[in-house]
């Protein structure tokens, strides 16, 4: 069997990743926006006697690279070695993919051009002739649909019978030619075109640290004085007009104004006034769904559970197996995985794809452009609210998320910053204080008017963001905005069967699964500290003693304090965890029926004082556990986890402190 190295390199958002799980049959994440691809993903396709690696670059512009993504894809493009290069360009806007093409070409002898999305250029009238452009590159073109498969056998055929292609002839500005010439003897042992190994030595220092025989001090020498004048312009110039003359021969517009109903929409939802409301109802409308469908899954999955567990507590009798066990592997650990399931699953399955489908219809990128103004007013830079967007969903995932941001120190406001918007474990413990205590159980339209008030504490995460941003910016974090180009993509009918299942599988459940690792292990360590008890207190009285008078400081209770710490792995365990401590039960409690929850809450002294700087707790605290972590290894450090953890707990105590002062003046 053959074995072949193949990378999946292009601009963000031409179906790279499309491409890549037609072929391995793999679910790496695709949407309808550029940066979602922020690592390198690999799988494997067999095809007759070959078997291929395929690699998923992050989306680039270019190979030289701006941010993190750009760096993970340009790095492996430049210096991993590998058999065949597949650039993915885009059809409806081929001119902007050929500069990916011609810096690709001018790296390795074996690229395969796959021209992606040729349904949708049918669809705008746009003809493409392939064969030309076939001739002009010298190298392999496909025209491919991703989506429906049409082109990807071809495609494949082409990278196994790959043959090596001369390198484009791209003529630069004469100072940059005549050093490449000088300095091309001492280039053409290596596997690398001399070439491109020239243009990197203008540029810095940064290859010796690759090809270690250069001789550093001649070639030092002789680019000294080239690299006084060098302007990486000079060399984006050259690649631009090159792709336009192309483009020009190739791409023939019959309909001049293919692209007038997507000026239309973008009109009326990137409107200076209509734009943020129309944003904001859409966020409503998605809260309101998920609040309004998920109550009933949700206590059919608790009932569910709740007979398993009568089941499960019959046969560990019938065993004859000592209480405790029963006690820590029941009560424990398997009520606390069962309540996260209850409580987390039904919501995520519907937010989850009702997120995914305006994601791949492309209404992300568009909340982006509302907010860039308002960033930069912060000091701070549009893409982050895409990383707000994706917090929404997980907090960990939106830190991730922050790679797209090309700066560092605007990435590190998104990252500190993210934690304000309250993730789907927060969710159902807002919620049901919001029932509660402010619209009352049993009305007609309290799913309606719980998604308003969630709405409104959406809000307020969102107002926080931009202040502390702007306080970041103008100590910690000094700096400018730097200024970006935010990409529009266009407008694309959402695959819906897709949309779900992947939703599902990638998001739902990797979530999940997530806060269910963590959740077993809090569920037997929270039956330990409620049973253990010295002097006839429990561990967990005694901690929820020690928090007492700073819990009433806060205008709240030392249980609730010790309900958000033991709640660490995972925000959704705070509320059965509170629930346990007031029963002093020993094993948590599922109360179903928010008309007893709120009188156990009322009996334990809860006011509406309560219930709000609960609410706002919950919306400013220590990020969980899981996003610590991440934040961790995002940032290389400590000082920033540790930083993450401190701010929102912060904001939340004087909050807390400012809203009893006001309840007490009032
Ligand atoms: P990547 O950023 O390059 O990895 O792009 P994705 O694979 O995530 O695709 C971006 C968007 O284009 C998604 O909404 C895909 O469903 C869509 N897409 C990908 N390939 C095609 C295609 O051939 N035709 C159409 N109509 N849409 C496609």
């Amino acid at each position: 069997m053959k074995h072949k190295k193949v990378a999946l390199i292009g601009n963000p958002n031409v179906g790279k990743s499309t491409v890549f799980n037609a072929l391995t049959g793999l679910h790496q994440h695709t949407g309808n926006w550029p940066g979602k691809t922020v690592e390198n993903a690999y799988g494997e396709c067999q095809f007759e006697d070959t078997l291929m690696t395929i690699y998923d670059l992050p989306g680039t512009y270019s190979l030289v690279s701006h941010s993190l993504e750009e760096q993970v894809a340009s790095d492996f493009i430049c210096f991993e070695q590998y058999d065949v290069a597949i650039v993915v360009c885009d059809a409806v806007c081929l001119e902007r993919s050929l500069n990916l093409v011609f810096q690709t070409m001018e790296i390795i002898p074996n690229v395969v051009v796959c021209v992606n999305l040729m349904d949708e250029a049918r669809k705008k009238k746009i003809h493409l002739d392939l064969k030309k452009l076939e001739e002009l590159l010298g190298v392999k073109v496909v025209g491919t649909s991703a989506r429906s498969g049409e082109g990807l056998e071809k495609l494949i055929h082409q990278v196994i019978s790959i043959e090596k292609h001369s390198f484009y002839p791209l003529i630069y500005p004469k100072y940059i030619e005549d050093f490449i010439t000088l300095v091309t003897p001492f280039l053409e042992e290596f596997h690398y075109n001399p070439r491109f190994l020239a243009l990197q030595l203008l540029r810095s220092d940064g290859i010796f640290s690759y090809l270690p025989d250069l001789k550093r001090d001649e070639i030092l020498s002789l680019v000294k004085l080239p690299r006084r004048i060098f302007r990486e312009d000079d060399v984006v110039g050259t690649l631009l007009e090159e792709s336009r003359k192309v483009s020009k021969k190739v791409v023939d517009f019959q309909d001049k104004n293919h692209d007038q109903s997507m000026r239309k929409w973008d009109k009326i939802l990137t409107n200076k006034i209509t734009g943020i409301p129309i944003m904001i109802v859409m966020l409503f409308g998605i809260l309101w769904l998920t609040i309004r469908f998920s109550n009933i899954p949700s206590s059919m999955l608790f009932d569910f559970f709740a007979f398993l567990e009568t089941k499960l507590t019959w046969l560990f009798q019938k065993c004859s197996f000592p209480w405790w066990i029963n006690g820590i592997l029941i009560e424990g650990v398997y009520r606390t995985l069962t309540w996260v399931i209850s409580v987390m699953l039904p919501p995520m399955a519907i937010f989850f794809p009702l997120f995914t489908l305006l994601e791949d219809l492309g209404v992300l990128p568009r909340i982006a452009f509302n907010l860039d103004r308002p960033f930069e007013k912060c000091l701070a830079c549009g893409k982050q609210s895409l990383t707000m967007c994706m917090g929404l969903g997980c907090n960990a995932v939106g830190v991730m998320g922050a790679r797209i941001i090309d700066s560092k120190r605007e990435r590190l406001l998104a990252i500190l910053t993210n934690s304000f918007m309250p993730c789907n474990g927060r969710f159902p413990a807002m919620i049901s204080m919001i029932s509660m205590f402010f619209i009352g159980v049993s009305s007609r339209y309290s799913s309606f008017i719980s998604s308003f008030f969630l709405t409104s504490i959406i809000l307020l995460g969102i107002m926080m963001t931009f202040l502390v941003s702007y306080l970041l910016s103008k100590t910690l974090l000094k700096g400018m905005p730097s200024s970006f180009t935010l990409e529009l993509p266009p407008y694309r009918r959402p695959q819906i069967g897709k949309v779900i299942v992947r939703s599902i599988f990638d998001r739902t459940l990797f979530v999940l699964g997530r806060a269910v690792s963590v959740a077993a292990p809090a569920g037997f360590l929270i039956w330990i500290v409620a049973n253990v008890s010295f002097g006839g207190t429990t561990i967990l009285s005694m901690m929820s003693n020690f928090l007492e008078p700073l819990g009433v400081f806060l205008g709240l209770d030392g249980m609730i304090l010790l309900a958000f710490f033991l709640g660490f792995p995972a925000n959704e365990i705070v509320l059965p965890i509170l629930m346990l401590g007031y029963l002093s039960l020993g094993s948590m409690v599922e109360v179903n029926d928010l008309v007893v929850m709120k009188g156990i809450l009322v009996d334990q002294g809860w006011t509406i004082l309560t219930a709000i700087n609960f609410i706002l707790l919950c919306l400013f605290h220590f990020p969980c556990s899981t996003t610590i972590l991440t934040i961790k290894k995002e940032t290389n450090s400590w000082k920033w986890a540790g930083l993450a953890f401190l701010l929102p707990t912060f904001i939340g105590f004087a909050l807390c402190i400012l809203v009893r002062c006001l309840f007490l003046l009032f």
